[in-house]
């Protein structure tokens, strides 16, 4: 056991705002643009320099497949729809409806990856700070969630890490969007890592990107353990490759430890790109995520639990906010396991309004890969159409719970559902 010391200080208080959204991943952005649109004042607080989370600083991509389980019909709408054609007026994404599997967009992977979206991420950068400043969303990048205090259930203030130093803010409601539940993890909700037998969650990869593809002789999927994804730009690829085991996300140690290996396996990447997959040799690396992709950390335990059943059943609960159609991407979770997508999923499944609210704390929604679910479920609902779907749903529910003075848990799911139907979300 570390020691500890008190810590006690007089830190400046920002303001209140209608909703505090912490994390401006794509769970998160649209969190803050459904709030910000619903007429309220939202902060959106984010760690590092940019919005779009693992979509920008992860390198992360293409956005997985918007569409059902055998890519016949879309299943996500709204504000995705609304990303990808902003996107498009800059020329950096092939839509979904463009691209079919298997293809150099989706590297060669068939089964699950009908229409997947492939973007630029400087590109998503830009269009998330525009989307976020027209819909009057305050961003403050740089600035990171450490600590809240709480009383009678309820968040009173969230402590902020900003440049200047420790700041404080509050609002009615709050969203965490952090991607590995760290506000509920402090505001006292039960959260688990992974798999809640073990702990253990899926694991960890440093995306990279290359440039300079050869396409014409990039014909066949390459036999390695090596996914080269085309993106928008003639010649240039994201790379997802070899994976770090059991890391975690909510810790120093283990996280920088993992990052420097993932960072070797970089190198060990595209060593086997270039040398032994034909259309590579003359490929180099242009970029390598800031971040390590993490695929999984905390789930908070909610008012409902989806399992593993619900996804291969498609069960379809009264309070739905949202619909995904994505294979169960369950990767290994030790070098001994091997394969994922072991279960088969329903035609599409769907996200229960309950899964995103906390037990233990009142004015608090979660949205994004730490909604409550069973680690397996998880696998093809962590895929970001279906996050940002989550996330405007919880955008609109905090907006809702403002309006009408309740808690997040009490908004009417009625008018939830209208509103977001209204908004081209997608929930049948
Ligand atoms: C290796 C890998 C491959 C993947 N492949 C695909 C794919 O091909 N297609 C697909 O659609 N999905 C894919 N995913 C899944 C997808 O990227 C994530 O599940 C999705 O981005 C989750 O969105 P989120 O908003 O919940 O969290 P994140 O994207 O993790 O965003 C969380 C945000 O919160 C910020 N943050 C964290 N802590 C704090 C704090 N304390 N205070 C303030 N800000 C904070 C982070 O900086 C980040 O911006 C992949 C993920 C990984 C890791």
């Amino acid at each position: 056991m570390k020691k500890s010391i008190p810590f006690t200080k007089e830190i400046p208080y920002y303001g209140h705002f209608d909703v505090v959204v912490l994390g401006g991943g794509p769970a998160g952005v649209c969190a803050a643009i459904g709030a910000a649109e619903s007429k309220k004042s939202v902060l959106l607080v984010e760690t590092t320099g940019m919005l779009g989370g693992m979509a920008t600083s992860g390198l992360v991509g293409p956005f997985m497949t918007c569409y059902d389980r055998e890519g016949d019909t879309p299943v996500v709408g709204g504000l995705f729809r609304r990303i990808v054609e902003k996107l498009a007026e800059y020329n950096a994404v092939c839509k979904p409806e463009e691209l079919d599997s298997p293809s150099i967009h989706t590297s060669w992977i068939g089964r699950y990856h009908r229409h997947v979206t492939a973007f630029n991420s400087f590109a998503l950068q830009i269009v998330l700070d525009k989307m976020t400043q027209d819909a009057g969303v305050s961003v403050m990048l740089y600035t990171r969630f450490v600590d809240c205090i709480c009383k009678n259930g309820k968040i009173q203030k969230v402590v902020l890490s900003a440049l200047e130093g420790l700041v404080a803010v509050d609002a009615d409601v709050y969203i965490d969007c952090t991607g590995t539940a760290d506000v509920a993890a402090a505001a006292g909700v039960y959260t688990y890592r992974g798999e809640e037998e073990s702990n253990v969650p899926q694991p960890a990869t440093l995306f990279f990107e290359v440039s300079g593809v050869e396409d014409e002789g990039y014909v066949e999927r390459p036999e390695i353990p090596v996914k080269a994804y085309r993106t928008p730009q003639d010649g240039r690829y994201k790379v997802n490759h070899y994976r770090v085991f059991d890391v975690d996300a909510t810790n120093s140690e283990s996280m920088t430890n993992a990052h420097i290996k993932a960072r070797k396996q970089v190198l060990d990447a595209y060593r086997v790109l270039r040398d032994k997959t034909r259309g590579f040799e003359k490929a180099e690396i242009t970029q390598v995520a800031p971040v390590l992709g993490v695929r999984e950390s905390r789930h908070i335990a909610g008012k409902y639990k989806i399992t593993v059943g619900d996804v291969t059943n498609g069960t379809k609960f009264n309070d739905r906010i949202a619909t995904y159609g994505y294979g169960m991407d369950v990767h290994p979770r030790s070098d001994k396991e091997s394969g994922n997508f072991k279960i088969e999923v329903a035609e599409r499944y769907y996200i229960p309004y309950r899964s995103l609210i906390p037990d233990g704390c009142d004015n608090l929604i979660v949205a994004g890969k730490t909604i409550s679910c069973e680690s397996q479920a998880a696998g093809g609902l962590r895929c970001m159409p279906c996050v940002m779907a989550m996330g405007q749903a919880a955008g609109v529910a905090a907006g809702l719970a403002v309006t009408d003075n309740c808690t997040p848990e009490n908004v009417n799911i009625d008018q939830l559902q209208t509103i977001l139907r209204e908004q081209d979300a997608i929930l049948d």
